[in-house]
């Protein structure tokens, strides 16, 4: 038990260390992650808008094209109708000029609407290019950040994360398990705490004294009752 408790010793000084490399980082990871997806989804809005730019700027061409030929056929019917003999034709081309002057009225009407659409949507892609410019920007300060300082902790982390695996396979899981749990749980990641001056470490619950006294010889795996931490000799744990 003494040798699984000075294994629990030396996990928890290596995550302390892991928290305070990870706290060096600070919120660069999560900032940078929420650039990056800002930075995707404005690409994706942008790219939205400015299909359906292209699409009325060709709808807007091909009514141009055919209210310019209407307003041709209107042009020539109204000059046939000059030159009408019966009435028959002349029903019939004044139909074709109705249906002319109906293509020119509602085709404008649609210009209108899709000139708007297209000055509307201009305004969009400008403002969507200005904060995509200033996020990529924002993007690439914070990610040289974070580089620089993963590539200066990296390999002091990579080397704890060893160390660590190694004294996990040497732990029985069930004084493991506990361990992480407690780890993950409290905010100070301690799931083993120091005896210090008859009180828990971790919560400052006082402990009985027959408990110290099992503590300090080290032979039993002894939690706080109060914050389920596993106990340990202060003096112990300067021993490593
Ligand atoms: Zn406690």
């Amino acid at each position: 038990m003494r040798e699984q408790l000075e294994l629990l010793i030396q996990l928890q000084d290596i995550d302390n260390q892991l928290l305070e490399l990870r706290q060096e980082r600070g919120n660069l990871p999560e900032t940078v992650e929420r650039l990056r997806a800002e930075i995707e989804e404005t690409t994706q809005i942008l790219d939205t808008r400015r299909e359906e730019q292209l699409g009325a700027g060709k709808e807007r061409r091909r009514i141009e094209n055919e209210v310019e030929l209407a307003k041709v056929s209107l042009k020539k019917y109204q000059d046939q109708l000059f030159k009408v003999t019966t009435n028959r034709e002349y029903d019939a081309i004044s139909s074709e000029i109705e249906t002319a002057r109906t293509t020119v009225q509602s085709g404008e009407t649609r210009i209108i609407e899709l000139l708007g659409r297209e000055e509307e949507l201009t305004g969009q892609i400008t403002q969507l290019e200005t904060h995509l410019d200033k996020i990529k920007g924002d993007f690439e300060v914070r990610d040289a950040e974070l580089q620089e300082k993963i590539a200066e902790t990296s390999d002091l982390e990579t080397g704890l994360t060893i160390h660590r695996g190694k004294i996990v396979e040497q732990l029985a899981r069930p004084i493991y398990a506990h361990y992480e749990r407690i780890h993950i749980a409290k905010e100070d990641g301690m799931g083993v705490a120091r005896v210090y001056t008859g009180a828990c470490g971790g919560c400052f619950a006082a402990i009985p004294p027959q408990k110290l006294m099992e503590i300090a010889a080290m032979e039993d795996f002894i939690l706080c009752e109060t914050c389920g931490r596993i106990l340990v000799d202060a003096e112990s744990l300067e021993v490593r």
